[in-house]
C-alpha cells in the first residue's frame, strides 16, 4: 500500500468510528504500525476535516517533527505497540458503552462467549491517569501485555490488531460487549457469566477468528 493510500485508510477508519456510533467529535485516535515507529493521527483535528498530511510520524522513541501536533495519546499508542508486537494497529475512542462500564470501573466478564475475542476471560480496565499522561501509558501498556482490548477507567476503550481492520472490528465487538454488560446490569447486579472453562475452549477455537482480509 503506497503511504498516501495507507494515510487514507486511517482517515476512512477515523470517519468509520463516528459513523458506527464509537466515537464523538475530535475524541479518539488511530495509529499505524510504520518500520521504526508509528503514523498516527493529528490531536483535536475533526475527523471529517483530517488530510493525508496531517498524520505523524513518530518514532519508536517518540519523536516527532517540530511543527507536527500527533495525538495527545501518542504515548499509549507506542506502549500498545509494544504490549503487543503481533500488531500492526491501534484504535482508542470513547464509545459510549464502554466508556460507562469503565466508568463504574468495572472489567467487562465473560457475559457473552465473544468477549475471548479479546484473547482473555475478560476485557479488564485500567485505573485512571489523566489523558496523554506517561502514567498513563504505564496502565495500558501494563494491560494490553494479555489482552487485545481494554477499557479505560472514566475515558474509553483501546484495541489493537494485526490490520487496522482488525482492530476496527475488534472495537465493534467491544462496544457491544459494553453495550450487554450495561444493559444486564440495569436488570440484575450479577448478570450471569460463563465458567472460565468455557471461555478457554472458546479462547482455543477462536484464535484463528476475526475479520477475514478478501483479496
Ligand atoms: P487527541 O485529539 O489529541 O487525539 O485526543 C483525543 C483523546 O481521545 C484523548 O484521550
Ligand atoms: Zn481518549
Amino acid at each position: 500500500m503506497s503511504d498516501t493510500a495507507l494515510r487514507q485508510s486511517v482517515i476512512q477508519a477515523c470517519n468509520d468510528m463516528n459513523a458506527h456510533g464509537l466515537n464523538q467529535g475530535t475524541s479518539g485516535n488511530i495509529s499505524v504500525r510504520q518500520p521504526g515507529g508509528m503514523l498516527i493521527t493529528p490531536s483535536g483535528v475533526a475527523y471529517d476535516q483530517m488530510q493525508p498530511e496531517d498524520l505523524v510520524f513518530v518514532s519508536d522513541e517518540g519523536e516527532y517533527a517540530s511543527d507536527a501536533v500527533p495525538s495527545s495519546e501518542w504515548r499509549f499508542h507506542l506502549a500498545s505497540l509494544r504490549a503487543r508486537p503481533e500488531a500492526g494497529a491501534v484504535v482508542h475512542n470513547h464509545a459510549m458503552y464502554s466508556a460507562i462500564v469503565s466508568i463504574l470501573n468495572k472489567s467487562i466478564p465473560a457475559v457473552h462467549y465473544m468477549i475471548a475475542t479479546a484473547g482473555g476471560t475478560d476485557i479488564p480496565v485500567v485505573p485512571y491517569a489523566t489523558y496523554g499522561t506517561q502514567e498513563l501509558s504505564d496502565y495500558v501498556e501494563a494491560g494490553l501485555k494479555d489482552r487485545k482490548a481494554i477499557l479505560l477507567q472514566h475515558h474509553g476503550m483501546i484495541t489493537t490488531g494485526t490490520t487496522l481492520a482488525q482492530a476496527m472490528w475488534l472495537a465493534v465487538e467491544v462496544e457491544a460487549l459494553a453495550k450487554m454488560y450495561a444493559t444486564l446490569l440495569q436488570i440484575t447486579d450479577t448478570p450471569p457469566v460463563l465458567p472460565n472453562i468455557k471461555v478457554e475452549e472458546v479462547l482455543r477455537k477462536i484464535e484463528s477468528y476475526g475479520l477475514r482480509e478478501k483479496n
